[in-house]
């Protein structure tokens, strides 16, 4: 009958669901159990995506993107494997084999027209809050000989909010190594302009959400204009994340941002790869940056 057909094939798409539900489980499992041992089997590399100077038209920096290469189940993205080696435990041991990689590959590269490059790091939640952070930070630039002016540490709104005083006291000794901090995914989640003022923060990178309808609501402009203004008052430089059009990028420019970063200009790329652009020059990345007007 219909309705005995129907309940098959409701316990059908339950059977399908129960089965997918299962297949994530143990690719969660696999992936926390084959985390740990990851740097060490030679499994994990860092991209480099490089950022951009809009009136100087030249690459200032750069931000390691780690990738997870598993032997049997491919590229598996950071979004999907930093949460679980937040949850097994294991995201200090990571971060310091990202710092003393990234740090060590930055310390090598080239001078962008005759100027270091910077170089950007994401930070995680847990490892701030498990207090090593300000040693693990030193350990890579003694070992790589980077000078901390050039390393950027990325955290996330929520990151400096985390209860506690000691994520400002780290913050702050970080600051005054020399080190820099950027608010990274500005925009999302709870930030408000007023509040930004009281972080201790060096670089805004503005939210791709933000970046991606630049050109077409006038909403998301007026929000890019505030971040500029608010910028400007506070001192710091403002990045424009995810920037993958000629009409973004010429909003953005107008509006007075003075930094991008996306697949417009690049993407995250091998460090070799990374070496043919900064020889190459910014011109390469994409042709319309150099001479790029101010007025749109
Ligand atoms: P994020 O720090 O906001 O990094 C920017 C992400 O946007 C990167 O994704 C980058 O590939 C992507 N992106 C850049 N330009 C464009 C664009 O034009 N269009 C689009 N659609 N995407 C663009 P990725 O590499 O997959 O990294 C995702 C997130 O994973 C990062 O977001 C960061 O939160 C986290 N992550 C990456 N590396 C690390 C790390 O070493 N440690 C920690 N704790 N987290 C990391
Ligand atoms: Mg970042
Ligand atoms: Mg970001
Ligand atoms: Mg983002």
């Amino acid at each position: 009958t219909a309705v005995a057909a129907a309940r098959a094939g409701g316990s059908a798409r339950a059977t399908r669901w129960t089965d997918a539900l299962g297949a994530a489980a143990a690719r969660r499992d696999r992936l926390r159990e084959d985390l740990p041992g990851a740097a060490g089997r030679g499994e994990l590399w860092l991209a480099f995506q490089p950022i951009v100077s809009m009136d100087e038209q030249r690459v200032v920096g750069v931000e390691a993107l780690l990738r997870w290469r598993h032997p049997e189940l491919g590229d598996v993205p950071p979004r999907e494997f930093v949460p679980i080696a937040e949850r097994a435990g294991v995201i200090g041991e990571l971060q310091r084999w990202v710092l003393r990689e990234a740090t060590a590959t930055a310390a090598g590269l080239p001078d962008s027209d005759g100027v270091p490059l910077r170089l950007g790091v994401n930070t995680s939640a847990s490892h701030v809050a498990a207090r090593t952070l300000v040693d693990d930070v030193a350990a890579a630039l003694a070992s790589s000989g980077l000078a901390p002016e050039r390393l950027v540490l990325e955290v996330t709104e929520a990151t400096l909010l985390d209860d506690g005083d000691f994520v400002a006291i780290d913050v702050q000794a970080l600051r005054l190594m020399g080190v820099h901090v950027a608010l990274d995914d500005f925009g999302t989640g709870t930030s408000s302009l007023l509040h930004l003022t009281r972080l201790p923060i060096d670089v805004l990178k503005l939210d791709r959400a933000f970046v991606s309808r630049v050109d077409r609501d006038a909403q998301s402009r007026a929000l890019c204009e505030a971040v500029v203004t608010v910028g400007r008052a506070l001192g710091v430089d403002v990045v424009a994340e995810g920037v993958e059009t000629p009409a973004q990028l010429g909003v953005l420019r107008g509006l007075g941002l003075g930094f991008a970063q996306g697949f417009l200009l690049a993407r995250p790329l091998p460090p070799a790869d990374l070496l043919r652009v900064l020889r190459e020059g910014a011109g390469s990345l994409w042709p319309g940056l150099v001479g790029l007007s101010h007025d749109v």
